[in-house]
């Protein structure tokens, strides 16, 4: 992975400055940030699954809908499920999206706890830019493990270590240890 790869991965940018983290620039640009709410390239997670997994950050992918690291972790193996559907709102997801959805973030909690042995998690989707969602357009579900601690100071330590090779080895990892299929 390449600094100038990094405009094709996807994430939820969190209004924390990175300036320190070169591969950033590129968001800090604004060209990872859909410049509409149109589906297709200019949406990164319409854009990710199209990439292979290592470039596009993916850990697991399932019928309806996939699970890949967040570009922008608020903390160490931070993931998002999303459906492959292009749409917003938690009430426009068909029964399919919504159990499958609910089955691999439980399966992320699993593998998540087998791999890093997290403390706690959070769960959840903002819905709307008001509530904080950065690519509003398209639904996801954060994962976001948590260690005791944690917040006391991994937004000021922990952050700048979120470089692209950190995210590839900890897909690596992840995907090792999602059950099922060859990753
Ligand atoms: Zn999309």
């Amino acid at each position: 992975m390449t600094v100038e790869d990094a405009g094709d991965l996807a994430g939820v940018p969190d209004g924390f400055g990175r300036l320190w983290v070169p591969h950033r620039m590129a968001y800090i640009g604004g060209e990872n940030k859909p410049a509409d709410a149109a589906a297709g390239h200019g949406c990164p997670f319409c854009r990710a699954p199209e990439l292979s997994d290592e470039d596009g950050l993916i850990v697991a992918r399932g019928r309806t809908s996939y699970v890949l690291l967040n570009l922008y972790p608020y903390n160490g193996g931070h993931l998002l499920v999303c459906p492959y559907r292009h749409v917003a709102d938690y009430t426009e997801l068909e029964q399919a999206e919504v159990v499958e959805i609910a089955d691999l973030t439980r399966t992320a909690m699993t593998v998540l706890r087998a791999v890093s042995g997290p403390d706690g998690f959070n769960l959840g989707m903002n819905q709307g830019a008001v509530a904080g969602a950065g690519i509003a357009a398209h639904l996801h579900q954060h994962v976001v493990p948590r260690w005791g601690g944690d917040a006391n100071f991994l937004p000021i330590v922990g952050r700048t270590r979120a470089l692209p090779e950190l995210l590839a080895d900890t897909r690596t990892r992840l995907a090792a240890a999602w059950p099922g299929e060859d990753h």
